[in-house]
């Protein structure tokens, strides 16, 4: 056989390469991303890690928009969408496989409570939860257990490069924020959960 019987395909002919992946467009996430890496302590101290700092501060301050007896909910500095919580136990524990059955029982059932708060607040069409556990998995703290509750919205991946940029997201967070603790502390009562802080 010569060369010229050889079939090579012509890959003008081929089909359209089909990427049904849905991409959330997320500029604000650079300012992680590209972080002074002295901002970046490989495995954060206990001391040092946000999710222990966090119910440290005032409900302000620390973005916390709830707490609970054993978990709490922070806003994400860094969101992926416009209203971002992630639900934390107060132990700096690592695994979900971690936590006592009490704290089990309230991390999922916060989780629970968040979607119905971020229902109430802003109506989203559906939603992301869940949880990275180890570095290699993506986990951003990876030594302090939290699960995402990221709502969506139909057709959010187009808009949020116009509503969420950088310079806006410390706003929003801080509206978010006391717009969720509102309705958590109206909510929660009904999740058999404490309506503010026992901590
Ligand atoms: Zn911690």
């Amino acid at each position: 056989m010569t060369d010229e019987h050889v079939r090579v395909d012509d890959p003008a002919g081929f089909p359209p390469q089909e990427d049904t992946v849905e991409r959330l467009w997320t500029p604000q996430r650079m300012t992680y991303v590209l972080r002074d890496s002295s901002d970046r302590p490989a495995k954060p101290k206990a001391k040092e890690c946000p999710f222990c700092a966090g119910p440290a501060k005032s409900d302000e301050d620390g973005l916390i928009a709830w707490r609970g007896t054993h978990v709490f909910a922070i806003m994400n500095l860094y969101p992926y969408n416009v209203g971002h919580l992630m639900i934390c136990p107060y132990r700096h524990v690592g695994l979900l496989t971690d936590l006592d059955d009490a704290e089990l029982f309230e991390f999922e059932k916060a989780t629970t409570l968040s979607m119905k708060v971020m229902e109430t607040v802003s109506h989203p069409d559906g939603y992301n939860i869940g949880i990275n556990q180890g570095e290699v998995a993506g986990a951003g703290v990876a030594a302090h257990l939290h699960q995402h509750v990221v709502p969506r919205w139909n057709g959010d991946a187009n808009f949020m490069p116009i509503v969420a940029q950088t310079r806006t997201m410390p706003i929003l967070l801080s509206d978010q924020r006391t717009a969720y603790a509102a309705a958590f502390a109206d909510l929660a009562p009904r999740f058999d959960l404490p309506a503010s802080s026992t901590i």
